[in-house]
């Protein structure tokens, strides 16, 4: 990330003859070394009044300064099992790393409390990789996710868009590291406190009381732990009740309303699902995707974006049964360009180490079972995947309606979806468009592009070498029995029939580069589908508000199964008022507002009330 100010992010521990790890870049110890989980108890969670703060709560939320090896999250997670508020309760989780532990240090140091064994390995299996940027844990067996941030706290919290209930300051002595307690930083913990926040820290330093008083945290010395003196609890007035959860409609059963739908119903929303068609009836119907980032070698944030949301998006689809086809896509060089584009891109720290790698010409053809001329770069992980093993476990907790919404009307009170005589179709609090082309139906001023794409595909034995799922330009992917290849790019297309003219123009397109496959497809017989796509002017989503109530996630266009899952995990924290997974650089730059002149009148579709 651009404004990621660090450039070497090592942690460079030391390990004392007791098992502690220290740091020997800020020469202080991650936790006591008498002990550190007493200490963790008394300092952080007593020190912010847990578990009664959450007594009757139905989210709550934490944030962390200095996640370091994960101690003090790994013994809040502990507290949370045994002292949950309802088995409906939600954790949200929030900490900051500057200079990430591997999961193999991170094993080292928590190996030191066998009672928080359980929880410590589960944490550790997520463990993310330490690539700058937001990573989402997710552990819905115990109603939590983590979101931890990998840069510096100062644009770490620039960047969240959360508000915590409780906030564990531990980021080193102010001595030592004097820029975790700056009067920036404290603003910032300030900002993104809910009412009654509570903060703890062992440290008592005056500029540190000072500046949360200056915030208006009533702040209080107490005993210290063990050897330490004192340690500080701070807080700030009033504390508000937890919100009711609302009842969202999503217009459109495509991976982009999946994704809402799923990130809604994780939180505990009730979620109605509106759709004229069956599920997948648009671009997401295809019987294999590609789930693969936009690559970008100079836009940090488009870069950035794409691989918060590979990483994602690959991690809830591991868990669904059925859904990933195949792991590592081949992407070939096209253009002499493309060789000196993929060495940028290979090199960005964004990916975790070898996960993107440059095969030569060799390489290409032996993993491809047939020679091609070019190199390549391999997106290790990157997917191909099955939408159908995605869109029906993620719409499964919802209610279903089928219906075509031609209206939506808007007032205090929620939302009217109407059909085209005007009559009342559903009524919600909230409403997501997500319906990919037809979105622009319901919103003509967002300005969305029509690109119907046409795939075709047989149903046939592969030998291994042609599983390996590959685009250039054009795509061949393996469903599971047999091979996807496409697509056609028909600009200004809106009411597509699969036909025979796209059908020999995909073939043409894969005999150039793959004979191998093109002469296997010719032997078999076809299938084909078509699709429009929704596509924005600069060719990033559309996702966010648009008014009080209305939201959008829409222009996905051939990349929904990569950045859908992780926005419709921002969208969610939006309505509901959580915290987002994603970097508030990210989300502006998304935000639907950017197509929105000041003309907007929500055309003749959606009616203020
Ligand atoms: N809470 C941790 C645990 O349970 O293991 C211990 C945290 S340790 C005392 C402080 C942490 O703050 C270290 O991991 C350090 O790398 C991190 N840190 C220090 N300065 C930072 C900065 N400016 N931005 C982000 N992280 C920073």
């Amino acid at each position: 990330m651009a404004d990621h100010p660090i450039d070497d992010i090592s942690p460079q521990l030391l390990w004392a003859e007791d098992g502690s790890p220290r740091s020997g870049r800020f020469g202080d110890v991650y936790f006591s070394k008498d002990d550190g989980l007493a200490e963790t108890r008394a300092v952080f969670l007593e020190g912010c009044g847990l578990p009664q703060a959450w007594t009757g709560r139905s989210t709550f939320a934490v944030a962390e300064l200095g996640f370091g090896t994960g101690l003090n999250i790994v013994a809040l997670l502990d507290l949370w099992r045994r002292a949950r508020p309802s088995g409906q309760a939600r954790l949200n989780v929030f900490s900051v790393e500057g200079f990430p532990l591997t999961r193999n240090e991170a094993a080292r140091a928590l190996t030191a409390w066998p009672e928080l064994a359980e929880t410590a390995a589960t944490l550790l299996d997520a463990w993310p990789a330490g690539t700058p940027g937001f990573h989402r844990i997710d552990l819905p067996q115990w109603g939590a996710s983590i979101d931890l941030a990998v840069g510096d706290a100062h644009w770490a919290l620039e960047q969240w868009s959360g508000a915590a209930d409780a906030w564990f300051l531990d980021g080193f002595s102010p001595a030592l590291n004097p820029g975790m307690w700056s009067p920036e930083i404290l603003a910032l913990v300030a900002a993104r406190s809910a009412p009654g926040a509570r903060i703890a820290t062992f440290t008592v330093a005056g500029a540190v009381r000072r500046g949360l008083a200056e915030h208006g945290f009533e702040v209080e010395k107490k005993p210290g732990h063990g050897r330490k003196r004192e340690r500080l609890e701070a807080r700030l007035p009033s504390s508000v009740p937890s919100r009711l959860k609302p009842h969202v409609a999503v217009i459109g059963a495509g991976i982009a309303g999946a994704s809402v739908a799923r990130a809604l119903i994780a939180e505990g929303a009730r979620v109605t699902v509106v759709e004229a068609d069956s599920a997948g009836a648009g671009g997401s119907g295809f019987p294999a995707a590609l789930v693969t980032p936009r690559l970008d070698a100079g836009d940090v944030v488009v870069a950035g974006f794409h691989a918060q949301a590979l990483e994602r998006a690959r991690d809830l689809y591991r868990r669904l049964p059925g859904a990933v086809i195949a792991e590592g896509v081949l992407q070939l060089e096209q253009a002499p360009r493309d060789a000196v584009r993929f060495d940028k891109v290979a090199a960005q720290t964004l990916w975790p180490e070898g996960a993107m790698a440059r095969p030569d010409v060799a390489a290409c053809t032996e993993r491809l079972g047939e020679t091609v001329d070019t190199g390549g770069l391999l997106m290790g992980d990157a997917l191909a995947l099955r939408p159908s093993a995605v869109l029906e476990p993620w719409l499964a907790g919802t209610e279903r309606v089928t219906a075509s919404i031609a209206a939506i009307r808007t007032d205090q009170d929620g939302a009217v979806l109407l059909d085209a005589e005007d009559a009342t179709i559903l009524k919600a609090d909230v409403v997501v468009i997500t319906a990919g082309w037809g979105s622009a139906d319901l919103l003509p001023d967002l300005d969305l592009s029509p690109v119907a794409g046409q795939a075709d595909w047989v149903e046939a034995a592969l030998p291994p070498s042609f599983e390996t799922p590959v685009a250039w330009g054009g795509y061949a992917v393996p469903t599971g029995t047999g091979l996807l290849f496409g697509a056609t790019h028909d600009r200004g297309v809106t009411t597509p029939i699969p036909n025979e003219d796209a059908s020999e123009r995909n073939r043409a397109t894969l005999a150039a580069v793959l004979p191998g496959r093109a002469a296997l497809v010719k032997a078999s017989t076809p299938s084909r589908r078509i699709a429009v796509r929704a596509t924005t002017r600069d060719r990033l989503p559309a996702c966010g508000e648009l008014e009080p109530g209305l939201f959008v996630l829409t222009g996905l266009g051939s990349r929904g199964f990569c950045v859908a899952p992780l926005l419709g995990e921002h969208l969610a924290a939006t309505i509901l008022g959580g915290p987002s997974p994603l970097p508030r650089a990210f989300a502006d730059r998304l935000a639907v507002g950017r197509f929105i002149s000041s003309s907007w009148n929500h055309a003749a579709k959606v009616h203020p009330g």
